[in-house]
């Protein structure tokens, strides 16, 4: 069979319902002639230069990423700047780009829902829940992990299972034992506040400031910064692995390149 753009955009709605997404966000097909054929697509957590490069280099036609890459409105398309250099690079090298941002977040199998299948959490819940569905999206997720365990045992299962090499923790306690945990990946403190006061002895998210670590300490919290690259990143993976699931035909390529901007020295 072959695929377009359009095609590959619509089985992306399929999975994350744009309607998903919160309103700030830019979601769905953001550059492409709709009806050029696709038959290689990488997928990315971010449309940077590198996912850009890579995508020329093995011939693709589209990027698939989950942070879009306009998010406000552009007044002018120049190499002067990053996103105008950005997207003369994608739309000289016949480049479409699609985007599953917070929708995704929310959908199921999602980022969130990735996050919650590696920490092992049975019976997981969505913070907060898409309004007027049952299906289990949402924002956040809450669920038990296998067994309990410390705070500091928590913290090295993260930097386990996400395979990242440290992770920040606010705890009054490191030995206190959690068992009910709540997630949210990305930045992810919005949702604190509602995963605390349905229970959650601890929250795993990214991007964790300096007022809220210091408020959520001051409250007895126990929280784990595993980073917004840390938690996401495995996002471009499943994407890759969905793509590929509609048509077996389609090359799909996930970039694996990508780096976490911040490194631990
Ligand atoms: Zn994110």
């Amino acid at each position: 069979m072959e695929c377009t753009v359009r095609m590959i955009a619509d089985w992306m709605a399929e999975w994350a319902d744009p309607s998903w997404a919160e309103s700030y966000d830019n979601v769905g097909l953001l550059i492409g002639h709709e009806d050029a054929a696709v038959d290689t697509v990488v997928t990315a957590l971010d449309v940077t230069e590198g996912a850009i490069a890579y995508a020329v280099r093995e011939g693709a036609q589209m990027i698939v990423s989950h942070h879009p890459l306009l998010f406000r409105g552009a007044k002018t398309i120049v190499d002067g700047d990053r996103d105008g250099a950005r997207l003369l690079m994608l739309i000289e090298n016949h480049l479409a780009v699609c985007a599953a941002h917070t929708n995704m977040d929310a959908a199921l199998g999602g980022t969130n829902d990735i996050a919650a299948e590696k920490l092992g959490l049975t019976d997981v819940i969505p913070i907060e829940p898409v309004p007027g569905d049952d299906s289990g999206a949402g924002m956040g997720r809450i669920g038990r992990l296998p067994a309990a365990m410390t705070v500091r045992q928590f913290a090295e299962l993260v930097k386990e299972v996400f395979d990242i090499p440290s992770v920040r923790m606010i705890s009054p306690d490191p030995d206190a034992v959690i068992q009910k945990t709540a997630l949210c990946t990305g930045k992810g403190m919005g949702f604190y506040k509602a995963a605390r006061m349905a229970g959650a002895e601890i929250y795993l998210t990214g991007d964790v400031t300096y007022h809220e670590a210091e408020e959520a300490l001051a409250t007895g919290a126990h929280i784990i910064d595993a980073g917004h690259f840390g938690t996401e990143f495995p996002i471009a993976e499943a994407i890759a692995q969905y793509l590929q699931q509609q048509d077996e035909t389609l090359t799909v390529l996930p970039y694996r390149e990508a780096r976490d901007p911040f490194t631990v020295v």
